[in-house]
């Protein structure tokens, strides 16, 4: 599998230095006490289209929040971080969000592993370097398992249930700590509950 996602945004190159000077001079307050006062922290995906401080009206301070590739919660960078957060402050509860159309539905480690040992010169970007097979099949992408009949909801209201329940059964993850599960709906913009 690696259909689904034909298409991408055309390059358009974005000023992102002049853009920061805008919010260092005209919208950044200083805020020197660490430790988000929600006490809420947030699981999600690296999708560019998925931003919680944007879908939630986040503000500095509001929330911690950390972004992988499909949201997943199964690996030790997303347990070391909740570890580093949870000793600092509090955490009262975890929200692990997916969201529809999500680049990891559409595509298998198999079919990654198949397309860095193939090695197109003409991948988008140019090829990988030649060493680059072993460390894509050390990896899992932790793709989101198609069942027969199953609905592109299906296959997130499942994921997110795998990752609530694994968050919840982590011997790192306090007991005390909520975690809950919620679908980002890029086409309204609500995030619902689902499990
Ligand atoms: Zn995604």
């Amino acid at each position: 599998m690696g259909e689904g996602h034909d298409q991408t945004n055309p390059y358009s190159p974005y000023a992102f230095e002049a853009a920061n000077k805008h919010y260092a001079n005209q919208i950044h307050v200083p805020d020197p006490i660490v430790g988000a006062r929600s006490r809420v922290g947030i699981i999600t995906c690296c999708d560019a289209r998925c931003i919680p401080e944007r879908f939630f009206n986040l503000s500095e301070n509001e929330a911690f929040v950390i972004r992988n590739g499909g949201g997943r919660t199964a690996s030790e960078d997303v347990i070391r971080t909740i570890l580093l957060v949870s000793v600092l402050s509090e955490i009262k509860e975890l929200k692990v969000i997916h969201h529809t159309d999500c680049g990891s539905l559409a595509f298998s480690d198999e079919w990654i592993r198949e397309t860095v040992a193939r090695n197109d010169p003409l991948l988008p970007g140019g090829p990988f370097k030649s060493d680059a097979l072993p460390w894509a099949e050390a990896i899992s992408t932790q793709p989101f398992h198609m069942r027969p009949g199953d609905t592109e909801r299906d296959r997130i209201e499942r994921s997110v249930r795998q990752d609530v329940q694994y968050l919840k059964s982590h011997p790192l993850v306090k007991p005390a700590t909520l975690i809950t599960g919620w679908v980002y709906d890029l086409h309204t913009g609500l995030v619902e509950k689902c499990d």
